[in-house]
């Protein structure tokens, strides 16, 4: 292989531009040229292209975001946009793509590996929502973006012997809220997969309240409900208490990606490059009890992420 390219699609995350730099790192190791598509597969379709040497990817492994800029494209969800595309990356030469994105990347990475284009994805997004990899990229940073959150609003919560309902990112997939609110000693985590009615949780508040704590806070995957719903129905459960809702929106996608994040997107990217070069093509890389492997892209897409109930129980120990 002697050229390459490399694009970022759908939602951005923490650590995506430590991947895009391992790619053009990695690529140069091997002799290849490598090339950046911005705007995702919106720019591949309009033919957005730029030369990646190692020096274009200097300063940038520090930085959230992505340095290529992300897009959603409708017209590559159709064959005319997807020969747009793949005719793009012929005419300059490109025998291999890297899509670093999430599920809906993944399955267009799939058409295009199917029209004889080599392609290899990386798992870029925040939620932890792509069961065949333990973790995606982005998920530490969020969830340490949580951690600091949840840290700043216990102070006040504390000071004014307050409930607070913290509203994180996560539709259909719970793991931002289990694993932040793990670490910040949540009194409840609510999540898609283990519904809680709001009488249920105002037994939780009430249970740490009994037993002598002073605040508490109570952090909710958006996919399960809504902070400020649930912060009038618990103050109509029990109007003694003094309930805030904080809702963390967006913040949770960017900042400086974390030290996992980096090492992932930097092992993840070169792994990418490195198995391109020996002749894969429509696979997705992953991390496996702590070893980066690589899988088809739709066997992956088909494992069944299981909610980790273990750590969801300690979480409620750890509440008492
Ligand atoms: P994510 O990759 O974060 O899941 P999206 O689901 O928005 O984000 O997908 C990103 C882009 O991937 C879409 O805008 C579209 O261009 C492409 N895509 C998504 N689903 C498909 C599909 N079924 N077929 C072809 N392309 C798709």
């Amino acid at each position: 292989l002697k050229k390459i390219a490399v694009l970022t699609s759908g939602g951005d995350s923490p650590g995506m531009n430590a991947a895009i730099r391992a790619v053009a790192r990695g690529g140069y190791n091997y002799g290849m040229s490598v090339y950046g598509i911005e705007r995702g597969y919106q720019g591949l379709i309009e033919d957005q292209m730029i030369g990646l040497d190692q020096r274009s990817v200097s300063n940038v492994l520090q930085r959230g975001g992505t340095m290529l800029r992300t897009a959603r494209c409708e017209e590559f969800k159709t064959v005319e946009g997807r020969k747009k595309a793949l005719a793009n990356l012929k005419s300059h030469g490109i025998e291999g793509l890297v899509v670093i994105g999430g599920d809906g990347s993944f399955m267009g990475a799939k058409l295009l590996s199917e029209m004889g284009m080599p392609t290899i994805g990386i798992p870029g997004t925040i939620d932890n929502d792509l069961a065949y990899t333990d973790f995606t990229l982005g998920f530490d940073t969020a969830c340490n973006t949580i951690l600091d959150a949840i840290n700043k609003v216990r102070d006040t919560m504390d000071s004014h012997e307050r409930v607070n309902i913290m509203e994180v990112m996560g539709r259909n997939c719970g793991d931002l809220a289990l694993h932040a609110g793990l670490a910040g000693g949540a009194q409840a985590i609510v999540v898609p997969e283990v519904p809680m009615t709001a009488k249920e949780i105002l037994a939780k508040i009430k249970e740490g309240k009994d037993s002598g704590k002073r605040s508490s806070i109570v952090v909710l995957s958006e996919g399960a409900g809504n902070a400020e719903t649930l912060t009038k129905e618990i103050t109509k459960l029990d109007s003694s208490l003094s309930v805030r809702s904080t809702v963390l929106g967006h913040i949770q996608r960017g900042g400086a990606p974390s030290m996992v994040d980096r090492r992932l997107g930097t092992t993840f990217g070169e792994y990418a490059v490195r198995i391109l070069k020996d002749g894969k093509s429509n696979r997705i890389v992953g991390i496996k009890d702590n070893k980066i492997m690589d899988m088809d892209i739709i066997e992956g897409l088909k494992v069944k992420k299981v909610f980790d109930k273990e750590l969801y129980d300690i979480a409620t120990i750890m509440a008492k």
